[in-house]
C-alpha cells in the first residue's frame, strides 16, 4: 500500500490529512500518517486573539490523535531534522516534556511520498538584541508566554503609583502587517475588558501604551492603501500610537531604538514583521538538498513537487510556488487552505503516474480584524472584477466566516454547527478574557 508521510498539521497540513484519509486511507487505498512536532493543532490567524487572551485554546485546539481515528489516517509526533531521499526515510528527532524526559525517541519513517508543510516562522532579520528581548508570536506557546507576562504586568501595575503624564505598562509591537495591527486593536480590547474585571487601574488608553512600529510608509503595506487608511484611523481613535517609516535597529530589555535615532520605552515586546521558512529546511536532503530560495522555501514547480524530487511536495508559507504571471503564492492561511484542497485531487492522480493541471492561487482577498471595534478588508476575484472593499460588521463577519471554512474542512457542516452552537452557549457564560 502507498505510504503518504505528510510533515506538520498546521492550516494546510492538517486540512491534507483530513482530505487524504477520508478519500484514501478509509477505502485502505494508502496509509496516510501526519507528523506534527506539537500534540494539538491551533489555527495559526487566531494567535493574536490567544495573546490578548481572548479566546480559550482549549476549545479551539484540535486534538491529532483524535482528527486521526476519525479521518482514517495515522498520527506521529515528532520533528523533522533530516530526510535520505535514496532511502526514501524521513527523520524525527526525540521529544521530551517540560522536565526534559524523553516522550519519544528519535525515529524513522519510510513514505513513498512526502509532503512537506512545516509552515513559517518571524523573521527578526538579525535585528540586534530581537532574540533576547522580544516575543514572536509564530506559536500557540509563544502566544501564551505573551499573554501570562501581560497579565501578571497589568496585575503589578496595579501596585505602582501613576506618575504624572505617562502610563504604567507599554506593549510595543514591531511590525505594522496585519499580525500587527490585529494584535494592536486586540490588546486594547483585551485592556478595557480587564479594567471591567476589576483591574481598573489599567485604563487602556491612560495605563496601558500600545505602540506599533512599521518599517514602511504605511500600515498594511502590503494591501490597498485605502485599507491602510482605514486601519490607521481605527487605531488613533484608540490611542494606539502608530510610527512608520521607522526602523527599528536595537531592542533591549525595555526600550526601541530606531534608525532615525527615536528610542521608545517598552515593558513588553512583540516581534510580528516578516517571515522566513526554518532553518533546517535547507539541509533536507543531506548530500543531495532540496532547493530552497534566500527565505529557506522549498522551490516547487506548479504540481507543488520540489524542483529537485518528484516524490516529495511542499505547500503552505514553507513553500515557493510562481504562479503563471511571475508572482508567488502568498504565506497566508487561505493559499495553505487552496493548496491542501488541491492535492487532495492531484496527489493520487500525480502518484499514479498521470498529469494533473498545476495550482492556480485565486486571492479571496484580504481581511484584517480590529477586534470588536471593526474589520477592514478587500475582496479580489472573477466575480468582483477587480477589487472592492469592506468594513465594520460585514469585513467582521467575512472574517469569522474564513475560521468556519477552516473547521469545515476538518469536521464538516455538522461538527463545525455544533462547534458554532457551543462557542455561542460559551460566550454566556465564560470571562471574555482569559486570566490565567
Ligand atoms: C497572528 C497571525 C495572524 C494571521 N492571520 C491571517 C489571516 O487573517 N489570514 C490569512 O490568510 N493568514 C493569516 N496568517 C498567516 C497564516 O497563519 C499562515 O499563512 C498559515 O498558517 C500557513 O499554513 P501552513 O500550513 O503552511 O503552516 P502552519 O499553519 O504554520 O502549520 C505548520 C505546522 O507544522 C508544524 N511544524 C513546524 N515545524 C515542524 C517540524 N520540524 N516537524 C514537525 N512539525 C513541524 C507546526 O507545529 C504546525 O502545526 C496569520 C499568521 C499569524 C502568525
Amino acid at each position: 500500500m502507498q505510504r503518504i508521510v505528510i510533515v506538520g498539521g498546521g492550516a494546510g497540513g492538517l486540512a491534507l490529512a483530513t482530505q487524504l484519509g477520508k478519500r484514501l486511507g478509509k477505502k485502505g487505498l494508502a496509509e496516510i500518517t501526519l507528523v506534527d512536532a506539537a500534540r494539538t493543532h491551533v489555527w495559526k490567524p487566531l494567535l493574536h486573539q490567544l495573546a490578548a487572551g481572548s479566546f480559550d485554546t482549549h476549545a479551539e485546539e484540535i486534538e491529532y490523535l483524535a482528527q486521526a481515528r476519525w479521518n482514517h489516517f495515522k498520527f506521529r509526533l515528532g520533528s523533522l531534522v533530516g530526510v535520505d531521499r535514496h532511502n526514501k526515510t524521513v527523520q524525527l528527532a526525540a521529544s521530551h516534556d517540560e522536565a526534559g524526559r524523553e516522550i519519544t525517541p528519535a525515529q524513522q519513517l519510510g513514505y513513498d511520498t512526502l509532503v512537506i508543510a512545516v509552515g513559517s516562522q518571524t523573521n527578526d532579520f538579525g535585528t540586534l538584541g530581537a532574540a533576547e528581548h522580544t516575543i514572536k508570536l509564530d506559536s500557540p506557546q509563544a502566544a501564551k508566554r505573551f499573554n501570562n507576562r501581560l497579565i501578571n504586568a497589568c496585575i503589578r501595575a496595579q501596585t505602582v503609583p501613576r506618575s504624572a503624564g505617562s502610563g504604567r505598562l507599554t506593549v510595543a509591537i514591531v511590525g505594522g502587517g496585519a499580525t500587527g495591527v490585529e494584535l494592536a486593536a486586540e490588546l486594547h480590547a483585551a485592556a478595557r475588558v480587564l479594567a471591567s474585571y476589576g483591574l481598573d487601574n489599567i485604563h487602556p488608553e491612560k495605563d496601558l501604551q500600545i505602540v506599533l512600529i512599521e518599517a514602511a510608509p504605511r500600515l498594511l503595506a502590503q494591501l490597498p492603501e485605502r485599507l491602510s487608511e482605514s486601519a490607521l484611523r481605527e487605531l488613533r481613535k484608540l490611542a494606539i500610537e502608530v510610527h512608520t517609516n521607522e526602523k527599528v535597529v536595537e531592542v533591549t530589555e525595555d526600550s526601541l531604538k530606531m534608525a532615525s535615532g527615536k528610542v521608545v520605552s517598552s515593558s513588553i515586546t512583540v516581534w510580528a514583521a516578516g517571515v522566513k521558512a526554518g532553518d533546517f529546511l535547507t539541509a533536507l536532503g543531506g548530500d543531495a538538498p532540496l532547493e530552497c530560495n534566500r527565505l529557506n522555501q522549498l522551490l516547487v514547480n506548479g504540481n507543488l513537487q520540489s524542483t529537485r524530487d518528484p516524490n516529495i511536495y511542499a505547500f503552505g508559507d514553507c513553500a515557493a510556488c510562481q504562479q503563471p504571471d511571475g508572482t508567488w503564492v502568498p504565506p497566508r492561511a487561505q493559499a495553505a487552505y487552496q493548496q491542501a484542497m488541491y492535492l487532495a485531487r492531484a496527489l493520487p492522480r500525480l502518484s499514479a503516474g498521470e498529469t494533473a493541471p498545476p495550482f492556480v492561487f485565486k486571492d479571496q482577498g484580504s481581511l484584517v480584524s480590529l477586534s470588536e471595534y471593526s474589520s477592514v478588508g478587500s475582496l479580489m476575484g472573477s466575480l468582483t472584477k477587480g477589487s472592492f472593499f469592506v468594513e465594520g460588521q460585514l469585513a467582521k463577519l467575512m472574517y469569522w466566516a474564513l475560521h468556519k471554512q477552516h473547521q469545515l474542512a476538518l469536521g464538516g457542516i455538522k461538527k463545525t454547527a455544533l462547534i458554532t452552537l457551543s462557542e455561542m452557549i460559551d460566550r454566556t457564560h465564560r470571562p471574555r478574557i482569559k486570566l490565567h
